[in-house]
């Protein structure tokens, strides 16, 4: 397995294996797209591989690692799971491994977890067995407990340079405008992977970036007008608008966090998301993000009409953007009343 850029991340690793003091419980913290999930796997197979210089990559236990077929490494997605669930799942340590060297857990997205996963996985960290490591992936480190913090080492993940993100996207396969898509995700991998597999080209993606830049000027006919430049395939009226409510719902989103003071990590313009939190506060931001989220909810049905829902949600923002202008006149007049 090649693993692209994260070179610190690579390092850590290598001197854990190197002093053979391989931790009971690692964390990859790092945005969506970063590379965690990979890393993950990469660490189970350092666990599990007998070569000289593991991960090798190719002996069975790498392959059927990486394949994710292998008995004594077990996934979870953290995002989904009850305590009991949880529980259950970790109950399973106590047993004898499938293959009798050791039971690697891999937890991802562990930032979801509630606070009784996160208890219930306290639990096992406290007195951790041989027999057991625990891999965990988070996006959001402050969303952790600390006391699990405190008993796990942390590696951070972080987006490529444009050319790694490049030769990466090219590997998979991807030959049209590789690296406008790596410059368009900030080298996230991930995400650039993504919307390549989709396979829907760029056209979306440019009509989302001109729709966010028409809520940065206030121009809601150049919003409208964005829709309008959508392909329009036949066998799928809804799919274009789903994208674009998605897409520039991601950019906004994006402004939202950087306005409290976060990392954006989901949207295709990081430059657009700024100037957007720049031009807008916190609390429109998030009305605007409601009305994102209110409108995935809307085109995740299978029945919405795409040009009712685009109109609707173009009405929603605008009038949320509206609120920035009232607020703007308050301020203003307040300076007034100062003066006087
Ligand atoms: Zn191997």
């Amino acid at each position: 397995m090649k693993i692209y850029g994260n070179e610190p991340a690579l390092e850590r690793l290598g001197q854990y294996r190197r002093s053979g003091k391989m931790p009971h419980s690692l964390l990859f913290c790092g945005d969506v797209g970063t590379g965690k999930k990979t890393l993950a796997d990469y660490t189970a197979a350092m666990y599990f591989c007998r070569e000289e210089d593991p991960p090798c990559g190719r002996c069975s236990e790498c392959r059927r690692i990486y394949e994710h077929i292998h008995p004594d490494v077990i996934y979870a997605d953290c995002g989904e799971m009850s305590v009991a669930e949880l529980r259950e799942l970790l109950r399973s340590s106590y047993s004898m491994p499938v293959e009798g060297l050791m039971r690697v857990y891999i937890l991802r997205e562990f930032s979801l977890a509630n606070r009784e996963c996160q208890n219930a996985l306290l639990t096992y960290l406290e007195e951790p067995s041989d027999r057991v490591r625990f891999i965990l992936t988070a996006s959001d480190k402050n969303a952790v407990l600390p006391t699990i913090l405190s008993r796990t080492a942390t590696i951070s993940t972080r987006p490529l340079s444009v050319e790694e993100c490049t030769e990466f996207l090219k590997e998979h396969g991807c030959k049209e405008e590789p690296r406008r898509l790596a410059e368009m995700f900030g080298g996230n991998a991930g995400l650039a992977l993504k919307a390549f597999e989709d396979k829907k080209g760029t056209l979306y993606l440019d009509c989302a970036r001109e729709y966010v830049s028409a809520i940065l000027e206030y121009h809601e006919y150049k919003a409208l007008a964005a829709i309008q430049r959508l392909p329009r395939p036949k066998d799928d009226k809804r799919g274009p608008v789903k994208d674009l409510i998605i897409a520039a719902g991601n950019i906004i989103h994006d402004a939202f966090v950087t306005a409290g003071g976060g990392k954006a990590s989901c949207g295709c313009d990081r430059e657009l998301s700024e100037k957007l939190a720049e031009k807008y506060s916190l609390s429109v931001l998030d009305a605007m993000c409601e009305e994102v989220r209110r409108f995935s909810g809307i085109v995740s049905t299978v029945n919405f009409n795409p040009v009712l829902t685009a109109n609707a949600f173009t009405a929603a923002i605008f009038s949320a953007a509206e609120k920035e202008l009232a607020l703007n006149m308050q301020k203003s007049n307040q300076k007034g009343k100062i003066r006087l």
